[in-house]
């Protein structure tokens, strides 16, 4: 009957409608598709033939949720809070009709049903499950900036008590097939291949074709609003846990908790209209454009490998060699023997190598514990490292990553020796964080195989990878260091070669920032809250103790060395120099610019106050704020006009998740777009009149900002490409 449902009705009367939204590599909403489920839906409610409807899937997934590409664009066409209120209340109608349809519905859940998709599911009567780790059941709005328009702040604490649907809307976490059981989500659980077959058995047994909150009585388990003292200390826990998360950079979780507390108390046709106005609000504001356009548009397009050189063929790694089993070189081992790969983990001796086997086997005993792998699965993915000091070993490698120390010699002696081994085709690729790439390959004998592959600690939970082509690196080099990203499932950004990349370079920006306002008497915790409260993770004082006072100042000195008359010394060059003298070198080295006593919290080294006297009056939050953002948002545009970044969507990915600039901004070129080009040049004016010459706005920024051209064009959705 349609293109997007086919709609069978067999001999018993039982309606199987079949999603498959032909054209989409998933099954997502689209307008075709609402179209199509209405006009079922008038089938399934007029012909009297029709005793139960199923509702399943042609597809691998069953309904992947909105189609994000979609909604993406609605703030960029001016699209105001009624209007994007009404995108969401018509596909809550349709569901609602398919609640109250008068027939029996039961959603046969046969793989990922997730925001929309969970929703659609939550507006049927009964819901079983095909038992397979697939079938991921979750509403994931809240991570771009969005909440379920379609009834899920609604239906799922309806279902499952306001207390545990809470977590699921505010964490947009997935369930598995038997968490979601256990949770009252779906009431069954079967072999895949049973699944139709007892979707239909429900249907036999003549159940009520009406949803609970339908029924005379019905009562929201655990109650409503504030009627239970346990659930007015969720609200009122929860808002001040939302206020303390989000510092109110985020509108999405505190609306979700609105319309849970207030749609909750309503009749469930009322409650819908509410969730809807808080929907259109959240989906005409940048924020969640931002989101959307970052974390799922531009993510999923830089992991399907948007970058990757056209023509050449798509490459696997089999076996990997890994240079130094120090905590990069046994993170890299780690996530590819998960990938399936084999892994050989060279070091100076098998001692050492044996340690970073032994680094993973620690990390991998801790999921063990936690439930969520199996010894045996641990086992078998230990058995795929092979630790060793012994370079023929790496024979028949496809690709090799170096992290051995950050010394130009030390890099170039392993390069060769490896080079000596493994095959003439074999990619290398370095980890190292500060070295060009184009002078470590000159050790290399064949430098247009040679590549920077730059990981995030830890390696594990970091998803973005930074591939940093060289001079002479060829296109296949770079796209067989793709596939290899491909292969880990994580999310590469492609930049050219300089020093720093563009990961380092501004993230660097951010401390140095951060050190400069202590040098200028700023107040270090008004530093540190002023940075957390713009939305950054950690602030700048205690991640530079992280990466370690002692590393900022031997890149420092290294680039000083390597530049000589062209070297530009960084606006923290003296803080640096001063901690180092104080041998306040980092968290590791015992201190910084905190304080770690043993079993207690860091606190702020109380020195400091001796060295940067504190200045009588202090700044403004906002002041400090915009020097954060700004910053590191000049310094992207730098890094776009010298080529290092070829993509601004590579910029906004880079800093999002790489370096920590905050999520809702969308990114460093996506925070100066949404500020407005000729506001951001304006503000850095601001600031350069007041903090020097780091915050002049380049040339072709004024240019682009009188042309009124953003960096993201509102045209392309996808601006990936
Ligand atoms: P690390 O000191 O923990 O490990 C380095 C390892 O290399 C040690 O186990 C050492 O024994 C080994 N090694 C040294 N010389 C060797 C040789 N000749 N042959 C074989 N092995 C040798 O260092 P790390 O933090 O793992 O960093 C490694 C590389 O990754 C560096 O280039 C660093 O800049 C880069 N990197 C580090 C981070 C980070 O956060 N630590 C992040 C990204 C990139």
């Amino acid at each position: 009957m349609s293109s997007t449902i086919h709609f069978d009705v067999d001999s018993e009367g039982i309606a199987t409608l079949t999603i498959d939204v032909v054209g989409m590599p998933v099954n997502v909403i689209t307008p075709g598709f609402q179209e199509d489920l209405s006009l079922a839906l008038d089938r399934v409610a007029h012909d009297g033939a029709v005793t139960g409807v199923v509702l399943t899937s042609a597809r691998r997934d069953f309904m992947a949720g909105a189609d994000i590409k979609d909604l993406v664009t609605a703030y960029d066409r001016g699209v105001l809070a009624s209007s994007a209120a009404q995108l969401s209340s018509a596909l809550s109608r349709i569901y609602r009709r398919l609640e109250t349809c008068g027939k029996p519905v039961v959603a046969a859940i046969n793989g990922v049903a997730l925001g929309g998709g969970l929703e659609l599911a939550l507006s049927c009567h009964y819901r079983v499950v095909a038992d397979t780790p697939k079938a991921l059941l979750g509403l994931p709005e809240v991570k771009v900036g969005l909440l379920p328009g379609a009834g899920g702040t609604q239906r799922l604490p309806r279902l499952i008590g306001i207390s545990q649907a809470l977590p699921l809307l505010l964490e947009g976490r997935q369930l598995q097939p038997a968490e979601a059981l256990r949770l009252g989500v779906v009431h069954e659980v079967v072999p895949p291949h049973e699944l139709l077959d007892r979707a239909r058995a429900w249907l036999r047994s003549k159940p009520d074709a009406s949803a609970p909150w339908d029924r005379k009585g019905f009562k929201v388990p655990g109650g409503v609003g504030m009627q239970s003292p346990s659930l007015a200390q969720t609200f009122m826990v929860g808002s001040a846990m939302i206020a303390r998360e989000t510092w109110h950079n985020y509108p999405a979780p505190a609306a979700i908790l609105s319309s849970v507390y207030e749609g909750c108390q309503l009749p469930l046709d009322r409650a819908l209209a509410l969730e809807s106005k808080y929907f259109g609000l959240l989906l005409s504001g940048p924020v969640a454009r931002n989101m959307m356009r970052t974390l799922f548009v531009n993510k999923g397009a830089a992991e399907s490998l948007v970058r990757r050189p056209a023509g050449v063929t798509r490459s696997r790694v089999s076996k990997l060699g890994v240079l130094g089993a120090g905590m990069m070189g046994a993170g890299v081992a780690q996530v590819s023997a998960e990938a399936g790969m084999d892994v050989v983990l060279l070091d100076i001796t098998e001692e050492a190598a044996e340690r970073g086997k032994e680094q993973v086997r620690k990390l991998l005993g801790k999921r063990v514990e936690r439930g969520r792998m199996t010894a045996a699965e641990s086992d078998r993915l230990l058995a795929r490292i092979l630790p060793t000091s012994t370079y023929a070993a790496l024979e028949g490698c496809d690709l090799v990553v170096e992290a051995v120390f950050e010394s130009r010699d030390v890099k170039a002696q392993v390069t060769r020796q490896a080079e000596a081994v493994i095959p003439k085709q074999a990619v290398f690729a370095s980890n190292t964080s500060t070295l060009p790439i184009t002078g470590l390959s000159e050790a290399s004998c064949r430098p247009d195989q040679f590549i920077g592959i730059h990981f995030f600690s830890p390696v594990d939970r970091m998803p973005l990878v930074e591939v940093i082509v060289g001079q002479l690196s060829s296109p296949e080099t770079l796209a067989r260091a793709l596939d290899y990203v491909g292969q880990l499932r994580k999310t590469p950004i492609v930049v050219n070669d300089s020093r720093g990349f563009f990961t380092s370079r501004v993230f660097g920006t951010f401390v140095a920032e951060g050190q400069a306002m202590l040098a200028e008497g700023v107040a270090p915790a008004l530093i540190e809250n002023a940075a957390r409260s713009a939305g950054f993770p950690v602030g700048p004082l205690a991640v530079s103790d992280e990466v370690t006072v002692e590393l900022q100042w031997s890149v420092t000195r290294q680039a000083e060395a390597d530049l000589g008359a062209q070297f530009v010394r960084p606006v923290n060059y003296a803080v640096m120099q001063r901690m180092v003298e104080q041998g306040r070198l980092g968290r590791r080295q015992g201190g910084g610019f905190y304080d770690y006593p043993p079993g207690a919290p860091k606190r702020l080294w109380a020195g400091l106050a001796a060295l940067w006297p504190l200045a009588a009056q202090q700044p403004s939050v906002d002041e400090l704020v915009a020097r954060f953002l700004c910053v590191q948002a000049l310094e992207s545009v730098r890094c776009l006009e010298e080529g290092v970044i070829s993509h601004p969507a590579d910029a906004d990915l880079g800093a999002v998740l790489g370096v920590g600039y905050p999520a809702w901004t969308g990114g460093v070129l996506s925070y100066i777009d949404t500020m407005g080009l000729s506001q951001f040049v304006a503000r850095c004016g601001d600031l350069e009149a007041k903090h020097g010459h780091r915050f002049r706005p380049t040339d072709s920024l004024r240019a682009r900002a009188l042309s009124g051209r953003p960096f993201h064009d509102p045209a392309f959705a996808a601006s990936a490409g």
